[in-house]
């Protein structure tokens, strides 16, 4: 009698996910002959945001790094004044000088106009601008104030970022709208109309930059807000009313678990919807905490989504009952943090080994049938189980390990399973 197997050998083909991408213009992002193309075909691309003060130009430089050497792809500085207008070419130039060519974006407020006005070098540095047309004055001033800008992308061949955000948008135009609204037969609800605002502002402001000039190859679009189903809502009608790449992220996500649950909510349900060619997590860090988080946390969410690569993946249970040894929770986070400690120099050694997936299991439960999924697993014993750990390659059981070195036996066939499978 044949036997048919319940569970697939060894990682099942993953959906191809998301079914189409929404199409949009692709947008380079240059510095000297480094580009990143942000819609189009591109992969979706994770950026970040510095919080040091870009006038200090030596934090700025290492945050920058960091970010970087992390995979943020496109780093986005704050230009508030002139001391740090002034200290961006000089911030760009020390990074080119340690060979990092990330591109810089410069965050502009208020008075953005008379900064790049101001200090044109300013505007060379940076590779793209962001511009935020709830916050570039009102009335006339910032009918002017904003053609100001736009010609400055145009002058120094800049892409821009229209990014609108619920905490500064547009009150003109809201309160047009509302007006409109009263006046209307069967008035919307107020979220409606400020849903309808966001979008209303991003759409109009980027027809505005073409008509003064811009070409529409370089512009992305962002409205961003706080409220999770608020934003999956913006995004699904700001993608409906436009071909221009999107900036996708929820604003002010929050500290800690609540920051990063709040943003893959958001982002995930868009994203498999095809919606977003660049993200960022807006997540607050503790005092002193690394900001490389947020890259972190981006990866993660495209790599959970199968939409991009970035580091082996470490499959582990949570643990329950039958373990109550801590050994494999152990030799998970050793593996994790080894695995992605290398990949700087294995992205170029090995390529394709940010595929990889590996599988470290409490006990015999689901341990075998895990690792099995995995490239190589391993099952380590529970409580009262015999202290042996079956070790499974490519699906199939290769080995048991036994002894006190059983973290370490495995940590050297997870190095060799790289050697002769990715080199
Ligand atoms: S694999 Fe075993 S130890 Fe891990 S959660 Fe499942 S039953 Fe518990």
């Amino acid at each position: 009698m044949s036997v048919i197997p319940i569970l697939p050998e060894q990682n099942p083909p993953a959906p191809e996910v998301p079914a189409s991408r929404r199409p949009t213009r692709a947008v380079e992002v240059r510095w000297g002959a480094h580009r990143v193309v942000v819609g189009g075909a591109a992969p979706v691309v994770v950026q970040s945001m510095t919080n040091t003060d870009t006038a200090d130009v030596a934090g700025t430089v290492a945050q920058v790094r960091e970010l970087a050497d992390a995979g943020s792809e496109l780093v986005r500085v704050t230009v508030n004044t002139v001391e740090a207008a002034r200290a961006v070419p000089a911030i760009r130039e020390r990074l080119d000088a340690a060979g990092c060519a990330v591109p810089l974006i410069g965050d502009f407020h208020f008075n953005g106009h008379r900064l790049l006005a101001q200090v044109p070098e300013c505007g060379q540095a940076l590779s793209k601008y962001r511009i935020n047309p709830g916050n570039v004055g009102t009335g006339a001033r910032r009918e002017d104030n904003f053609a100001s800008l736009i010609e400055m992308a145009c002058r120094h061949d800049k892409p821009v970022r229209i990014g609108v955000n619920w905490g500064s948008l547009d009150q003109d135009l809201l309160a047009r709208l509302m007006d409109e609204n009263a006046a209307a037969e069967q008035p919307r609800d107020t979220g409606t109309i400020v849903r309808e605002a966001l979008v209303r502002s991003a759409v109009e402001s980027a027809q505005r930059a073409v008509a003064l000039g811009l070409s529409p190859d370089r512009i992305c679009l962002s409205a961003k807000v706080s409220v999770v189903q608020e934003l999956i809502a913006v995004y699904r009608e700001l993608a409906s009313r436009c071909d221009h790449p999107l900036h996708l992220g929820l604003t002010e996500a929050g500290l800690g678990s609540k920051g990063i649950v709040a943003s893959t909510a958001a982002l995930a349900p868009l994203l498999l919807e095809g919606i977003g060619d660049t993200i960022r997590v807006s997540l607050t860090p503790q005092p002193g905490e690394s900001r490389t988080r947020e890259v972190i946390v981006a990866q993660e969410i495209l790599q959970s989504l199968g939409l991009r690569a970035f580091a082996p993946m470490v499959t582990a249970c949570p643990g329950c009952g039958r373990t109550t040894s801590t050994v494999f929770q152990e030799l998970a986070e050793k593996i994790q943090d080894y695995l992605r400690a290398q990949m700087p120099v294995w992205r170029a050694q090995y390529p394709g080994v940010e595929r990889m997936n590996v599988a470290v299991m409490g006990c015999v439960v689901n341990g075998p049938g895990e690792s099995r999924h995995a490239d190589i697993g391993i099952s380590l014993p529970g409580t009262g189980e015999s202290p042996v750990a079956p070790v499974y390659i490519d699906g199939k059981h290769a080995m048991t390990l036994k002894g006190d070195d059983i973290a370490e036996q495995f940590h050297a066939l997870v190095d060799e399973y790289i050697r002769t499978h990715y080199a």
